[in-house]
């Protein structure tokens, strides 16, 4: 069973087959967490889709910390 990890710190996203620890190569962040995509969604994706999930994904995971600031013009 193929999972979709995605790194909690930079959005990188990453194929796992059954294996719990998953470390990001992009930042260095040792453990992934768990996306929601199933495997075939993800490889039906675009690039810039998975860019565009990767960047709504750490959009809500970080918006309680506040790291993340909004321009409006
Ligand atoms: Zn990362």
């Amino acid at each position: 069973m193929m999972k979709v990890f995605i790194c909690p710190d930079c959005g990188w996203m990453r194929v796992v087959s059954r294996r719990k620890q998953v470390e990001c190569f992009k930042c260095g962040q040792w453990q992934m967490t768990l996306s929601k995509i199933d495997f075939v969604k993800y490889t039906e994706m675009s690039e810039q889709e998975r860019k565009d999930y990767a960047d709504g994904w750490l959009y809500i995971h970080n918006r309680k910390s506040n790291r993340i600031h909004i321009n409006r013009s």
